[in-house]
């Protein structure tokens, strides 16, 4: 990932903005929206793990097999690239972003994403794709080991009832799954997330709350604005890229 799209503003600025949180909280509207207005790339890393999933999944790897996973990710290569709205991610070449919301692969994501061997691999991965700033990057361990030096660290949360019906809301007319599905398979996707050996889900010790459970998602977005704003003004004049 090493190029803007056409159209968009080249990054300004070489701050990291590092925002973590469970699913549903509203992350990447919010990391969308902070990448255009402060001039910066916008990368999921969640469709990293999404991607790997697919692989193992259409491989029919056990998805419980640390060792195994580990082999087939050796032989993987996972690629980000910032698009227009949202980020292409790339599969040993292939282009997977249509392939990775349906619930087997978020399940299968939030599984893989247990196995040490493959966090780091991603997190290597993850500082590269950053390395330069002028980011935002949006997760789940990205103010707390990915980049636990960004600039400005924000943890967003909402109730796991709130998170549900708003992922729910995004699964179109057709919906595959019934609302208390898609709570139910957000809970047990937050268990995992919170409960992992390995950098489990928490806010950073200086990330700034934001709790959208009675919040719109456009106010959350000027929350977070703010604290973005504040975190730049408290830097100083901002590095030039
Ligand atoms: O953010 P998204 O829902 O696309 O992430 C898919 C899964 O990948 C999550 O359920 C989580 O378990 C895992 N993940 C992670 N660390 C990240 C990003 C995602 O463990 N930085």
């Amino acid at each position: 990932m090493n190029s803007t799209a056409p159209g968009l503003a080249a990054p300004r600025k070489k701050i990291i903005v590092a925002i973590d949180g469970p699913a549903g909280a509203g992350k990447s509207t919010i990391a969308r929206h902070l990448a255009r207005h402060f001039g910066l790339l916008n990368l999921e890393t969640g469709a990293m793990y999404r991607a790997f999933a697919l692989k193992a999944l259409r491989g029919s790897v056990p998805l419980d097999d640390p060792g195994a996973l580990e082999e087939l990710s050796a032989d993987t290569s996972i690629r980000l690239e910032v698009g227009e709205v949202d980020n292409r991610v790339l599969l040993d070449g292939e282009d997977v972003t249509g392939l990775i919301r349906n619930p087997m692969v978020t399940d299968g994501a939030s599984r893989v994403s247990v196995v040490p061997a493959i966090r780091s691999w991603m997190v290597r991965l993850q500082q590269q794709l950053g390395s330069d700033g002028g980011v935002v990057m949006e997760g789940r361990d990205i103010g707390t080991v990915v980049f636990p030096h960004a600039d400005a660290k924000i943890f967003l949360d909402a109730s796991p009832e709130v998170r549900g019906m708003r992922r729910f809301d995004q699964l179109g007319p057709e919906p595959p799954q019934q609302p208390e599905e898609v709570i139910r398979d957000l809970r047990a996707r937050d268990q995992r997330d919170r409960n992992r050996a390995d950098s489990p889900l928490r806010p950073a010790d200086d990330a700034v709350l934001l709790d959208s459970t009675h919040m719109t998602l456009d106010e959350a977005v000027k929350a977070a604005e703010a604290i973005v704003e504040e975190k730049v003004a408290l830097l100083g004049t901002p590095v030039a890229s």
